[in-house]
């Protein structure tokens, strides 16, 4: 079964969003868009922005390396959190899943590698 860590470990996907940009996951069920940069920090805001209700204003600022691929050499600690209140981080629920699926999909593939007589259908069953 997959455990919900409790401390963020940042991963940025490329192609992450619908739009092809790049994306940050904490592993702990919250995503964010690249906002703004400069030379020496990239912030990303929470991608929370619902029509119905005010934006979430958490972030992440990374520390960046002028020359380094930031997206390809990370490190956790070039990351920090910038919750918009210290008792609310986030005002709304982690969506947890965005990371988690893709590490479903994965290990049922190899499941169906290793298991050539199985339905790969039915392995990804049993994996969810
Ligand atoms: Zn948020």
């Amino acid at each position: 079964m997959y455990e919900v860590p409790d401390q963020p470990h940042y991963v940025i996907l490329k192609e992450g969003t619908n739009q092809g940009k790049l994306a940050l996951t904490d592993q702990l069920g919250f995503s964010y868009s690249l906002k703004d940069k400069s030379k020496k920090t990239f912030t990303w805001r929470c991608v929370h922005r619902p029509s119905y209700a005010p934006p979430c204003n958490a972030k992440v600022k990374q520390r960046i390396t002028e020359g380094v691929d930031f997206a390809e050499i990370y490190d956790q600690a070039d990351f920090t959190f910038v919750p918009p209140s210290f008792s609310d981080p986030h005002y709304h629920i982690a969506k947890d899943g965005i990371h988690k699926q893709k590490e479903v999909m994965r290990d049922a593939k190899k499941a169906a590698m290793e298991e050539k007589f199985k339905a790969s259908r039915q392995i990804v069953m049993a994996e969810l």
